[in-house]
């Protein structure tokens, strides 16, 4: 792929769709950084003071963090050494006001030549509610699932050797209100970048292995 140009690429999907998984595989494979707000977020959440405490309740139920907050993060991240040849973001816009925020920044970032695609990881509500029941997570940011993506050793990361987690916002009763949201808030953004012809659909229930093919033979077809 012709990587002179910048190359951005933002990641839909609901909640459990693999759309981290997919974007530190993408991230790796283009060497570009892989940002997701809500692992942003939840490393903040960590830590002391007023705002971890306000994005760890908020996220507990998950709910959306509040717009200038998200903003303010998303411009300490943009503004790093590493998303200068371009980015892959993760669960960013994830509403009206942020797509329109997107939009004002890539009008300032992009020349003509550059890319700017979405990819849309389709995936049923059911396998949704599947995969986040077991997915196991870890403070160094990678995730797991207990049956299709196992630690190899039980229990910790393959990276770091960190204890791995289950999400507060993992739990049936959360899933079914952040899916509800999901249908709400991202119908309208997802179809911007359709009317544009900017926007890939990859079939998300499949192989790991075979979602990551897919991505990186649409986007060959798209980066020439
Ligand atoms: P998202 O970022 O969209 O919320 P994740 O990438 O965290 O989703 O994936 C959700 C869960 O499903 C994790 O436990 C992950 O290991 C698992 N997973 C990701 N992709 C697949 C896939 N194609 N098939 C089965 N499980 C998957
Ligand atoms: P998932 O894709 O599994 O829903 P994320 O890790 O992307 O999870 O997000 C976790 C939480 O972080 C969200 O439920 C929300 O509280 C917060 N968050 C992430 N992205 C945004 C965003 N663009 N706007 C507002 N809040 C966000
Ligand atoms: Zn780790």
């Amino acid at each position: 792929m012709n990587q002179k140009k910048k190359i951005i690429i933002i990641f839909f999907g609901p909640p459990g769709s693999g759309k981290g998984t997919q974007a530190a595989m993408l991230g790796e494979y283009l060497k570009l950084p892989a940002i997701s707000l809500g692992e942003l977020f939840r490393r903040e959440s960590l830590r002391k003071g007023k705002l971890a405490k306000t994005l760890k309740e908020i996220m507990s139920r998950g709910k959306l963090v509040p717009q200038e907050i998200v903003e303010d993060v998303m411009d300490k991240r943009l503004r790093e050494k590493d998303a200068r040849a371009g980015f892959i973001l993760d669960g960013y816009p994830r509403k009206k006001i942020q797509l329109e925020k997107l939009s004002e920044r890539l009008r300032k970032i992009l020349k003509p030549d550059d890319h700017a695609l979405a990819i849309l990881v389709d995936v049923s509500d059911r396998e949704v509610k599947k995969r986040l029941s077991k997915r196991r997570v870890c403070a160094c940011g990678a995730a797991y699932h207990l049956e299709f993506k196992p630690p190899r050793q039980r229990g910790n990361c393959d990276f770091c050797g960190g204890r791995l987690i289950t999400r507060e916002d993992d739990k049936p009763e959360v899933i079914a209100d952040r899916l509800k949201l999901y249908h709400k808030e991202n119908k309208p953004l997802i179809k911007y970048w359709e009317k544009q012809g900017r926007l890939i659909r990859i079939r998300g229930e499949q192989a790991i292995g075979s979602v990551k093919k897919d991505i990186i033979a649409a986007l060959k077809k798209e980066l020439k």
